[in-house]
């Protein structure tokens, strides 16, 4: 499925603020978020990971960049009650 795609498949509801928190002293550019982001909201600069400055409006929380981190360089929680994507189908 196409990222596009992806993102028509979530409405947003209000306004998250930080739910995700990447300590980038702990990152060893393993590139695993980058990988398994399904909406493409990380890339890799200079051997460390980098988060979208507009993730929160890409991001679907699927929390899967925090799973993938074996280095425990990404903090995800989800965002506060009544804000962030609500899944629309599926
Ligand atoms: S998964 Fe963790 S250690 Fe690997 S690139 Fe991403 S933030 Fe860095
Ligand atoms: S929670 Fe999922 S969609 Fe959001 S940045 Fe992490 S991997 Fe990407």
């Amino acid at each position: 499925m196409a990222i596009d795609d992806l993102r028509k498949l979530v409405k947003r509801a209000g306004k998250t603020g930080d739910f995700i928190i990447q300590h980038v002293d702990r990152c060893v550019g393993c590139g695993n978020c980058v990988k398994i982001c399904p909406v493409g909201a990380w890339q890799l600069y200079q051997k460390k990971a980098v988060i979208a400055k507009d993730y929160r409006e890409k991001c679907v929380e699927c929390g899967s960049c925090w799973l993938s981190c074996d280095a425990d360089a990404i903090e995800f929680r989800y965002p506060d009650g009544g804000t962030g994507v609500v899944w629309e189908y599926g």
